[in-house]
């Protein structure tokens, strides 16, 4: 028997969890070599995530690299459940989401300190109700303990992915976010929340885009690239049409 393997086509891509309205999808990538888990949900899934390693015959301490394609509460929150990956993240981002988390933590009118990290922010029309009330709720689930320890961190910026994993850049939710594209027997685009989801109005309990025309080519672009995608905030699907083409009424997809 000849096996014959090829860089290209010996990654598999799996759901663990599947991102909602709240939580982020976590996204199980397989090679021979490796096990790689791309964002890791809220801290409050942690059993949730244990299990579902389990149902697929895993432990945690058998994952040897996290990545995250950017470090909302909802994509981070278990970074440590998994004792020994590597960590691999964007310094740039890892910078900005402390300090923006660190600056309306500790501010009185966290709607306007939020403004120096969203400049888009007054455009949206939001209720200083509401962005007090999101403030308290990821005051709540953020502990930068759960991002790792800083000697497990590898950059995106400079670290190699293992082969056939590619970080695309894709800012606009954030201004550093990265999507990894595995090349899989049919390749797949984890796109964490450069594409929320794939219906563009679902409901998504996550930030306004940091900025949001490029929110929109991002995704737009990852979209036209026709490659299955899986979206931060729900069940993968696969673009069928490119935007050009896409007739009135709406895109279609198949699972
Ligand atoms: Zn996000």
């Amino acid at each position: 028997m000849c096996y014959h393997f090829s860089m290209s086509d010996n990654w598999t891509v799996q759901p663990l969890l599947v991102g909602t309205g709240y939580s982020s999808s976590c996204t199980l990538l397989i090679s021979r070599m490796h096990r790689v888990i791309v964002d890791t949900g809220l801290s409050l899934q942690e059993s949730d995530l244990v299990r579902a390693l389990r149902a697929k015959g895993l432990e945690p301490a058998d994952i040897d690299l996290v990545v995250n394609t950017h470090l909302h509460v909802d994509h981070c929150g278990n970074n440590t459940l998994f004792p020994r990956a590597a960590i691999c993240l964007s310094r740039e981002e890892r910078r900005w989401t402390l300090a923006f988390y660190a600056a309306i933590f500790a501010a009185r009118a966290p709607e306007l300190a939020a403004q120096e990290f969203y400049p888009e922010l007054a455009s949206h029309g939001l209720k200083a109700r509401t962005i007090r009330n999101v403030t308290r709720m990821a005051r709540a689930l953020w502990d930068p303990v759960r991002l790792g320890a800083e000697d497990r961190f590898r950059w995106l910026e400079t670290a190699d992915l293992p082969a056939g994993l590619e970080v695309l850049p894709t800012p606009g939710h954030t201004p550093h976010h990265v999507s990894i594209r595995v090349a899989a027997a049919e390749p797949v685009v984890v796109a964490g929340d450069a594409v929320l989801h794939e219906d563009a109005e679902a409901q998504v309990h996550t930030m306004i885009p940091y900025a949001r025309a490029q929110y929109l080519a991002t995704r737009e672009a990852l979209l036209a690239r026709g490659e299955r995608i899986v979206p931060g905030h729900g069940p993968a699907f696969r673009p069928v049409a490119s935007p050009a083409a896409t007739p009135p009424g709406g895109r279609t997809s198949r699972p």
